[in-house]
């Protein structure tokens, strides 16, 4: 499955303990954002660090690929719509998203969403699907796919009421607590249980 999403929608705050550490409350509605298709990179390519942005975060997260169009579809039949899982890293200047309070920003530098392989859903254990963070071979991040606060049914159902999703659009499901800064260096791994991993290097931009 190639990946080309005309949209990337993301679900801010998914997990309980990620929105406290940044101290933040659950949403009542799923809180959704935009990236752009601009940002993705491979596995093994650079996540760049812009100059003075400050900040820059991992948030490894669960991505979910869409396999045919949905248009206000029901949570009950919203599996039907999922085409495949992904590792993602929806990587965040958060000192920008804190001082600009739209994220377009912070979240959509070129580089800012690598991305792994994609794998069929069929392929799948769905009940036993976690995401786990690494950073220079450490674990950073651990979370499961049953600890998201909206689940991805809920997701598919909520998003295709506002906006049509088409195949392979992506839907990034948030992050779990644990996030944390990248240095120029520092090689940041994001593994999906079951599924696989996506593993980039940091670097520092330079002038070109
Ligand atoms: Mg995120």
């Amino acid at each position: 499955m190639n990946v080309q999403p005309s949209k990337i929608v993301c679900v801010g705050r998914n997990y309980a303990k990620h929105a406290a550490e940044l101290g933040n409350e659950v949403p009542a509605e799923p809180l959704i954002f935009l990236k752009p298709p601009s940002a993705i990179i491979a596995a093994g390519e650079e996540i760049v660090i812009p100059e003075g942005v400050g900040r820059v975060d991992f948030e490894g997260e669960i991505g979910v690929v869409v396999g045919k169009r949905a248009r206000k579809v029901s949570e009950a039949e919203a599996w039907e719509y999922v085409g495949a899982i992904i590792p993602a890293n929806d990587v965040t200047a958060r000192d920008l998203q804190r001082s600009d309070g739209q994220w377009s920003r912070a979240k959509g530098f070129d580089t800012f969403c690598p991305l792994g392989s994609p794998v069929p859903l069929s392929e799948v254990d769905v009940d036993a699907v976690g995401v786990t963070t690494r950073v220079n071979g450490e674990v950073r991040q651990e979370g499961s796919i049953t600890d998201l606060v909206f689940s991805i049914p809920f997701l598919v159902a909520h998003i295709s009421r506002i906006m049509t999703l088409e195949p392979g659009d992506l839907i990034l499901t948030g992050t779990p607590d644990g996030v944390g800064p990248l240095s120029p260096g520092d090689v940041v791994e994001v593994e999906v249980t079951g599924v696989g991993k996506v593993r980039n290097p940091a670097v520092a931009e330079t002038r070109r």
